[in-house]
């Protein structure tokens, strides 16, 4: 593979082809684009681009995002899904400000050091907000690496080929905007089903050469999720906050809450169920809290 075409191609579509999001410029702000990973994390980038600017209304600097109350964060969080990821932020905001003086870190162990950030997101921030030299792996350019190079995704080896190769492949004068195209290029061509190869910019790839060679799907395990009404656990969490989101001052009653998420008056099993499951693990992410004595639920203060 010729490394210097790849390069030039890809670094030149980008330049005609990126998506315009609030997190991304020319001169990358740390706090933005922390705020964006956190966001990133299992929802849309298109969602997340709509909520990204009102969120900076309401906490624009990384001091006044530490200052958040946990219902503070909830309300601000709304539309962005799996909340505990609200207060996992706020929480990082509040150790870069005791641990690291109000500065976003910019190497890799200090990053990892702070709440909600794995590998993946210190790289991203590394590479997106301060141009360093890393290569970054999200599960985008994984497919596309793998795909490029003929390497089936269900493979237990294709992990370290991955990591090899994402070592050595990007340009080293230029990781933020190498990195950055992959993941347009995944969202946009190189999708998990059906990839759209006639119009993917990249010049050489295995997978479009020969497609039936590989199976490119990515292996998932599947998880036995605890579900009540034939619904997960997590939509019903989702919806117990979701109420008391829009009226978080008052608190209500425990029956009320779960009379508005089922939509119909709970019975013994349904309100067994809410105490056993979803109160206690929405108050072990600090989303709420909840009085046993007047059976009252709110958001956490
Ligand atoms: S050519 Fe197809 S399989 Fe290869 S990277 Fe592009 S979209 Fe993915």
């Amino acid at each position: 593979m010729d490394y210097t075409f790849l390069h030039s191609t890809i670094l030149q579509w980008f330049d005609n082809n990126q998506k315009v999001y609030p997190w991304r410029s020319e001169v990358p702000e740390p706090y933005h684009v922390l705020l964006s990973e956190y966001m990133l994390q299992q929802t849309q980038a298109s969602r997340i681009a709509l909520k990204f600017p009102e969120f900076l209304i309401s906490f624009p600097t990384i001091e006044t995002l530490s200052k958040a109350t946990n219902a503070q964060m909830i309300i601000a969080w709304q539309g962005m899904g799996y909340n505990n990821r609200a207060i996992r932020l706020r929480d990082c905001a509040k150790q870069i400000m005791d641990t690291f003086n109000g500065n976003i870190p910019s190497n890799y162990s200090d990053l990892l050091s702070l709440p909600g950030i794995g590998t993946y997101t210190a790289s991203a921030i590394l590479s997106f907000a301060f141009k360093q030299n890393i290569s970054v792996i999200d599960i985008n350019i994984y497919r596309i690496y793998s795909r490029v190079f003929g390497l089936d995704i269900q493979d237990a080896k294709t992990k370290n080929e991955v990591r090899t190769i994402a070592e050595y492949i990007y340009p080293k004068d230029n990781s933020s905007s190498w990195h950055q195209a992959l993941m347009d290029i995944g969202s946009s061509f190189c999708k998990a089903q059906n990839p759209k190869c006639t119009l993917c910019p990249i010049p050489d790839c295995s997978y479009r050469n020969n497609p039936s060679l590989y199976n490119m799907k990515p292996t998932k395990s599947k998880k036995t999720e605890a579900s009540f009404r034939n619904k997960p656990n997590r939509i019903w969490r989702g919806k117990t906050i979701e109420f008391l989101r829009n009226d978080h001052q008052l608190g209500h009653n425990l029956h009320d809450v779960l009379h508005s998420i089922l939509q119909q008056n709970p019975n013994e099993i349904d309100i067994e169920w809410f105490k056993e499951s979803i109160i206690p693990s929405l108050i072990k992410d600090q989303l709420i809290e909840y009085n046993a004595e007047n059976n009252h639920v709110s958001l956490k203060g």
